[in-house]
């Protein structure tokens, strides 16, 4: 069968599985682009909600005090002037009030029915200062205080409103230069309302509402979100009815944010305000949240970036499975061919010397050589063939005995350059018969290498053998060794077919045989190489090729000389090929 034949279900096997793999890969790929807008889409709704609930806390903070604090004083106590009840009162509750800056009251009855307070006079309005402290947290400290012109504007402006027979009314000033809400409960002597019989109220801080209630309100913005691990905290801003930014927590809001809400700027029900009269003008604020200094696409993304990476890395490794499990398959199936075809070449060349020794001596052993040189020439044959069975037998053995990894190589001080010149001797007859240019080239000197003399002996016979077997038209043979520092080499040098590229590291490979061998149908079995590169590792050095298709090859096998710390080989070596 042709390689490529074999290699093809390798290849649709790897094709399939690379093709599902990157169908899958595109979904999930896809998937990650939506999970990347659904969690953009939830950070944001998140951040939606998050400024919804500060919204509604502050709508609840700002109506608290008018129908909290100033239903829970006790009216009489406004009407008979109780100042000592009212402080304790306010005393007790104004911390849940943090927005009020200064509480009043004021009641038509005369002062001086009350004992003690001589400083105060009847008809005035009376003042609870509520400072704060630097957190904001709210204690009426002082007792009354006495505001004259604020007293003035305060009854004057209650009155107005006693004449609408309002309970509540609401007013804005200015004051000391900072905005003021004015809330006022007006009280009358009948359900009528025919008469202002009291009032009491308070006034809140615009600059406190900045310095202290948003900051507060944003520390603790985190609560009104979802509660979502490892989100950067929340960013707020506060933008007033004009659109100014009057409070933000960290980059501006203005353009880019990703929840927004309103509330109404109303220390009053809003839904009660119909009942005001004159109806107050409404103005609406607004809350806007994003994450601090990022924006929702921004963790989307880093979030599925570190999924694509994941994905990613499964990809690669599991691509490189497939190719890697591929190509082990495509080997192991490669390598029982490559078995098959081995036993059955080797079939053939036992077959071939034996047929051939049987025809010769049969022809001899019934006297039918026909002349005396030709009986001669048969005898040559049968001699040469019976070697080459040898040889070859002996190589079988050998690579049986590497491949159980039981080959030991006992090591003696020997000369390469006996080895090389026995190695010749051996094959001369047949390169002669084969018209074969031979030449030896050795130094003038011993070249000692420690080593097992029949186990170099036989990798330079495989190499001479090979480049008799792979010859071409024209038949030469150099046999070479130098040295230098610390090394022997010898490079067994033909004129032959030559090997192409492709198969220069395959040919040590066992069983492997070339394509052109093949092609040709040159007897072999395709392990000669790889038994030359078992030897060779054996004693420490190393074999390679250099050749062109058709112009020849040069096996060079390189080892360590004896005496030389580089490179030098153990006392034993036994085969350790895998
Ligand atoms: P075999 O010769 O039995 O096929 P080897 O292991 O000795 O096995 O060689 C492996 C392959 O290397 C050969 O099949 C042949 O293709 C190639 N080869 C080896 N030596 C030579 C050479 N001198 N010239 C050309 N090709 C060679």
């Amino acid at each position: 069968m042709l390689p490529g034949l074999r290699a093809r279900p390798a290849l649709v096997w790897v094709a399939v599985t690379s093709a599902l793999l990157i169908a899958l890969f595109a979904l999930q790929w896809r998937s990650l682009n939506r999970f990347e807008l659904a969690t953009a889409g939830v950070l944001r709704q998140n951040s939606v909600r998050t400024a919804e609930a500060i919204a509604q806390q502050i709508q609840r903070d700002f109506k608290s005090p008018t129908f909290n604090l100033l239903e829970q004083i006790d009216h009489n106590d406004v009407y008979d002037l109780r100042l000592e009840a009212i402080t304790a009162g306010l005393r007790a509750r104004a911390h849940q009030f943090p927005l009020i800056d200064r509480f009043f009251i004021w009641s038509r009855k005369p002062l001086r029915e009350r004992q003690g307070s001589p400083t105060l006079m009847t008809g005035e309005v009376l003042f609870f200062d509520v400072r704060r402290s630097g957190a904001g947290s709210a204690q009426p400290l002082s007792g009354v205080t006495r505001d004259d012109e604020l007293s003035t504007i305060l009854r004057t402006e209650a009155q107005a409103f006693a004449r609408y027979r309002n309970l509540y009314a609401l007013s804005q000033r200015s004051q000391d230069g900072r905005d003021c809400q004015v809330v006022y409960h007006l009280l009358y002597e009948t359900p009528e309302r025919p008469l202002l019989w009291a009032f009491l109220g308070f006034l809140t801080d615009s600059d406190h509402l900045r310095s202290h209630y948003f900051p507060e309100l944003h520390a603790r913005a985190g609560a009104y979100g979802s509660p979502l691990a490892g989100l950067p905290s929340t960013a707020l801003s506060i933008i007033d009815a004009a659109g100014v930014e009057v409070f933000r927590s960290k980059q501006s809001l203005l353009s880019a944010f990703e929840g927004e809400a309103r509330f109404p700027f109303l220390f009053f029900d809003v839904d009660l305000i119909e009942s005001l009269n004159p109806r107050p003008a409404i103005h609406y604020w607004t809350v806007r949240t994003a994450y601090d200094a990022t924006t929702a696409a921004a963790i989307a993304s880093r979030e599925s970036a570190a999924h694509r990476l994941l994905w990613l890395t499964v990809a690669i490794v599991a691509t490189a499975g497939i190719v890697l499990s591929t190509r082990a398959s495509f080997r192991e199936t490669r390598l029982s061919e490559m078995k098959s075809e081995f036993v059955a070449s080797v079939s053939h060349e036992l077959k071939t010397p034996l047929a051939k020794i049987l025809l010769f001596a049969e022809t001899l052993a019934s006297g039918r050589a026909p002349t005396a040189a030709k009986a001669d020439e048969y005898y040559r044959i049968i001699i040469a063939q019976a070697r080459k069975l040898s040889r070859l037998i002996g190589a079988l053995l050998d690579f049986g005995r590497i491949e159980a990894g039981v080959r030991q190589y006992p090591v003696e001080e020997v000369d390469l350059r006996d080895v090389l010149q026995d190695a010749f001797e051996a094959f001369e007859q047949e390169l002669t018969l084969n018209h074969f240019t031979c030449e030896l080239v050795v130094p003038d000197h011993d070249v000692p290498v420690l080593g097992n003399a029949e186990g170099l002996q036989q990798l330079f016979e495989n190499l001479i053998s090979n480049a008799l077997k792979y010859s071409g038209a024209e038949r030469a043979l150099k046999l070479e060794l130098h040295t230098d520092d610390s090394e022997a080499i010898v490079d067994v040098t033909d004129r032959g077919v030559g090997i192409p590229r492709r198969e220069h590291r395959r040919i040590f490979q066992r069983f492997y045989r070339g394509a052109d061998a093949t092609a040709r149908n040159v007897a072999g079995s395709g392990v000669g190489l790889s038994i030359v590169e078992h030897v060779v590792r054996g004693h420490g050095g190393r074999v390679t090729v250099q050749s062109t298709p058709g112009a020849g090859s040069r096996f060079r096998v390189v080892l360590p000389r004896l005496g030389y710390a580089h490179g030098e080989p153990n006392e034993t070596h036994s085969g350790d090929r895998g």
